[in-house]
């Protein structure tokens, strides 16, 4: 499972649930139990230290994705990646800031601002938007709070020719608003409002500088952009035409205001004063795997569909050690999902086919950002609307023995999970020992935004019904101490039981499992 944008509530585990019953010792060796010892020796294996936390960005994601591969090629599984492989490759590109430089020239000499500690170039402003000039030069003009929506009492780009000038504003609220109107320049998306404003004038370089809190987070912000910063490719490749954007802060940033700042606050140009700015990227490919699988359905006119399962391989890779320790092993996250899956589809392989084709995603990159399912519902190895749901298990071993989470049925839009979790319930209340169903974190403005933190997400803004099975949150979330000594290992083996008698009532059922309204 993914971070949560917010801060993460951790579920004590143990504390607020009942005691375990004593479940009476099976008389003999169940399915269950031969699958529990399966997922045992499985995950042992898959989450073990020489793993190294199995990071997408590292070599360590390919060898989890190639242990998941041999167990299906020795179970006769049918590939579903690319060109007849299990794998499916999945790039990635690491952008660094190589190097920048940054001068203001004045009638009295010239000033150097250093990159990283006074400023900062943002490489991308988001998703599908043209990219940011690396190279740009002019006349500096102050644009004040950079304020021209209504409501605020002052237009700071009221006269202002800011065509191929380099922008100066400070991102803060002017004295003497009201403490919402300030709450509301403040707000993240004011930053966005404002930039948009002054792009449109055509300028060469917007400088945004910050004041107090979020001056002091800028450090943090240049470490990232040095480092690395992984996204899905293509990434910075592209028409370059918006300004440069760069971030400062007002208190290293006196060659950039005016004189009398902050009393004086009103916009001008800085006569006299001109600006040059140079960025240099490195940008280098990451290859990184999904692997993806086949049941064949058994029924001619509807083996063309399928019903997908998924689950995600990689982790977190190498955290801060803890007693010495500081591999994350993921055991729960998410080689639970992974091992359960494998589980899945190989008794699926053994029992009867049921009339739909069955599909197996192993999803990489998931802790990154999605990415391994944001390809492979952007790049699918099957078309994207012959999968009729998609069944997401991410952190399925831990917690009470019969406590279950469900996201999707409430959340995703439209209600086009509903009937999907109309199943779910059917299947469940028809099984032997049923799960306690928890519906509490399906609600798309939780808290915990759960809804928007695993690979089923992706499938859903498709239009696909999902559903997202978790065992829930618990103290060794992302560290070092999720470990495979810690999961129910039975519980694991029915929760991948209840997952698979799901997928092959929808992969039985003639029609697919959406509103009336929605299909088709
Ligand atoms: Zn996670």
């Amino acid at each position: 499972m993914g971070r949560s944008a917010v801060l993460l509530l951790i579920v004590a585990a143990g504390c607020a649930s009942p005691p375990r019953s004593e479940v009476p010792p099976a008389p003999a060796r169940t399915a269950t139990a031969t699958m529990a010892e399966d997922l045992h020796r499985d995950l042992f294996a898959f989450a073990d230290d020489s793993m190294l936390g199995r990071s997408a960005e590292t070599p360590n994601a390919a060898r989890a994705a190639r242990f998941i591969a041999a167990q299906l090629q020795a179970a006769g599984i049918a590939p579903a990646g690319d060109s007849g492989g299990y794998l499916q490759r999945v790039p990635l590109s690491r952008t660094f800031v190589r190097s920048a430089s940054f001068t203001v020239t004045s009638p009295t000499g010239r000033t150097s601002l250093p990159f990283g500690s006074h400023l900062l170039p943002v490489p991308s402003l988001g998703e599908g938007l043209p990219l940011p000039v690396l190279e740009a030069r002019g006349d500096l003009v102050f644009a004040g709070y950079g304020l021209s929506a209504p409501g605020f009492g002052r237009n700071d780009l009221a006269g202002l020719s800011l065509v191929d000038k380099i922008v100066v504003f400070v991102n803060d609220a002017p004295p003497g608003l009201d403490s919402a109107r300030k709450a509301a320049l403040r707000d993240p998306r004011a930053l966005g409002d404002r930039l948009g404003a002054i792009m449109e004038r055509h300028p060469a370089a917007i400088i945004v500088l910050f004041t107090g809190r979020q001056a002091n987070e800028l450090p943090a912000l240049a470490a990232g952009l040095t480092d690395s910063s992984l996204r899905l490719q293509p990434s910075l490749e592209g028409p370059r035409v918006l300004p440069m954007v760069l971030f400062g802060s007002t208190k290293d940033a006196a060659a950039l205001l005016p004189a009398g700042w902050p009393r004086n606050d009103r916009s001008r140009p800085l006569d006299g004063r001109s600006f040059a700015g140079k960025v240099d990227l490195v940008q280098d490919g990451v290859s990184t795997y999904n692997v993806v699988a086949v049941i064949p359905g058994s029924d001619s006119a509807l083996a063309h569909s399928y019903v997908a399962f998924g689950a995600h391989l990689d982790h977190i890779g190498i955290q801060p050690a803890e007693h010495g320790d500081s591999i994350a092993n993921g055991a729960d996250d998410d080689g639970s999902g992974s091992m359960a899956l494998i589980e899945m589809a190989k008794r699926a392989q053994r029992e009867p086919h049921p009339r739909r084709s069955l599909l197996f995603v192993w999803h990489t990159g998931e802790e990154l950002g999605l990415f391994g399912s944001e390809w492979f519902t952007s790049h699918p190895t099957v078309p994207l609307d012959s999968i009729v749901a998609q069944l997401n298990a991410d952190m399925i071993g831990r917690n009470d023995p019969d406590s279950l989470y469900l996201i999707g049925p409430r959340s995703a839009p439209n209600g086009q999970s509903s009937v999907l979790g109309a199943v779910v319930d059917s299947v469940n209340q028809a099984s032997s020992r049923p799960f306690l169903i928890n519906r509490d974190w399906d609600a798309p403005s939780h808290p915990e935004q759960l809804y928007y933190r695993s690979d089923h997400y992706n499938y859903a803004k498709h239009g696909i019904p999902i559903v997202f099975f978790t065992t829930g949150l618990h103290p060794d979330y992302h560290k070092v101490t999720d470990s495979p000594d810690k999961i129910d290992y039975d519980k694991l083996s029915r929760v991948a039981t209840l997952i698979l008698q799901i997928g092959t009532a929808v992969a039985n059922s003639p029609t697919r499992p959406l509103p009336a309204a929605l299909l088709r």
